[in-house]
């Protein structure tokens, strides 16, 4: 499979190239997958194999690989004004508009918004304005940061804080003051006999729970994802977020949704927060806010935020955070278009459109033996793998079946991403029917092989 002659792009790639979130078996075995272009939703490597991108790259090139709109964007920005920053009170004209726009759209009358350069750097924003906030109000206590197992915030030692994986055990993670509640799971976390309203009722209770345990007036915020993403595509049980939002209230404690996946058209809806009936107090943005054009995340506060952080920065006359590409001119023109492009285009009605198709795709390989559950929303999907249905077993971690399904796919000509035991997909917004009749034949074939090696 891999080219080891030693000037291959493969040896070249593991030569000076270190490697993250990537399985290093894999990369040992069949070298890295080498991208020099893309076209649609497909991406084309160095020895000129195509490849079907089931995951969009990493969830945000939502217009595919070649939309003329934004590259035109970018490049009539970068002949204008390639960049600036957004300190000492200068900014970009696209600036001002991105922010216009992002309000306009946003589930709120008004706010206000905070660039970053990724998703993790928005949720650390996010933290620190709480923190920030907590201060200026007379309560130093109140930083606790309530989140979810499985959740994925971010990397940096904050958001990795936020994020409830275990892998991040090996940097001394989560820091102090991190509270990871139970996935709302409920394939995988419900009792035996447990309706799914009572396991949602039971996850309201935990988070009360909580809330009693550490002092509503030590707990800073409470953030999630609307469908956890890399945590392995998981919904909210029914009812989920009404319920844990009238907890969350009755103490005061705000929630910030996390929308860097869900954001700007993933789930059918504008925002996943639409999707699932629940008013957040601010919505982190990433991924899609570009289509993964440029690398730009950011906070956008609702009123009530505005107006509490706006106070504590006048009263201290700066708000002493911000980063050197904050609010990046180009970054902000490729934005502009792509909600555009997302909005007004036909891309987020092509989402909706292909959502039952999409469905039943899942439906369908759902009826295989060793697929335990078919889950998902929107444009967003997982198929996770088991031994045994009946009882859930998942298959010995040794065998390392997601990762073989994703291999296999990328042998047919699939990319689509292992977690845990899950393969997931989630394709760009741009994917036609015939495309998508193509992704779940190359999936199926793949699940096919690899349950018929592990049985
Ligand atoms: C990807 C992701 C992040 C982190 O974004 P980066 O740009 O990789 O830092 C945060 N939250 C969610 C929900 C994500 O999917």
């Amino acid at each position: 499979m891999r080219d080891d002659s030693p000037n291959s792009w493969e040896a070249r790639a593991d030569a000076h190239s270190f490697y993250g979130f990537t399985d290093l078996p894999t990369i040992n075995d069949r070298g890295a997958v080498i991208l020099t272009h893309g076209h649609g939703p497909y991406v084309t490597d160095v020895h000129g194999r195509d490849y079907l991108d089931a995951n969009s790259g990493l969830w945000n090139m939502v217009a595919g690989f070649d939309h003329p709109g934004l590259a035109e964007a970018a490049k009539a920005q970068y002949d204008r004004f390639p960049g600036y920053h957004a300190f000492f009170g200068r900014m970009s004209d696209q600036t001002v508009m991105l922010s216009e726009k992002l309000i306009e759209v946003s589930p709120y009358a008004r706010g206000k918004v905070f660039y970053t350069n990724s998703g993790s750097e928005a949720n650390d924003t996010m933290v620190k304005m709480l923190w920030f906030l907590a201060g200026s109000e007379g309560q130093p206590q109140r930083r606790k940061i309530i989140t979810r197992k499985n959740a994925y915030h971010g990397v940096t030692a904050v958001s990795a804080s936020m994020t409830g994986k275990p892998y991040n055990e090996v940097f001394g993670l989560p820091l102090d003051g991190f509270i990871h509640l139970t996935c709302p799971h409920y394939w995988r976390e419900g009792r035996d006999g447990e309706s799914e309203a009572q396991f949602t009722a039971r996850m309201a209770q935990e988070l009360e729970d909580v809330i009693a345990r550490e002092g509503a007036d030590t707990i800073a915020g409470f953030f999630a994802e609307p469908v956890m993403g890399a945590g392995g595509v998981i919904p909210p049980s029914e009812g989920y977020f009404p319920a844990m939002q009238a907890v969350l209230k009755k103490h005061g404690i705000p929630l910030i949704s996390d929308e860097v996946i869900c954001g700007f058209g993933r789930t059918g809806e504008t925002w996943g927060c639409e999707a699932y009936d629940f008013m957040p107090d601010a919505i982190i943005s990433s991924k899609n806010l570009t289509a993964g054009y440029f690398p730009m995340g950011a906070v956008i506060l609702g009123p009530e935020l505005t107006d509490k952080l706006q106070a504590a920065s006048d009263a201290i006359e700066e708000f002493p955070h911000g980063y050197t590409a904050s609010g990046h001119p180009v970054g902000c023109a490729v934005a502009l278009k792509a909600i555009d492009v997302i909005l007004n285009e036909g891309l987020i009605d092509n989402v909706r459109a292909l959502t039952p198709k999409f469905e039943a795709g899942l439906a369908y390989l759902a009826e295989n033996p060793n697929i335990g559950e078919a889950r998902g929303k929107g444009l967003m999907g997982a198929v996770e793998a088991v031994r045994d249905k009946a009882s859930k077993t998942p298959f010995e971690g040794h065998l390392s079946v997601s990762e073989r399904i994703a291999n296999t796919c990328t042998d047919h000509g699939l990319i689509c991403r292992p977690l845990g035991q899950a393969v997931v997909l989630c394709p760009a917004f741009i994917m036609t029917e015939g495309q998508m009749d193509e992704m779940f034949n190359k999936l199926e074939s793949a699940l096919k092989q690899v349950f018929a090696e592990v049985a």
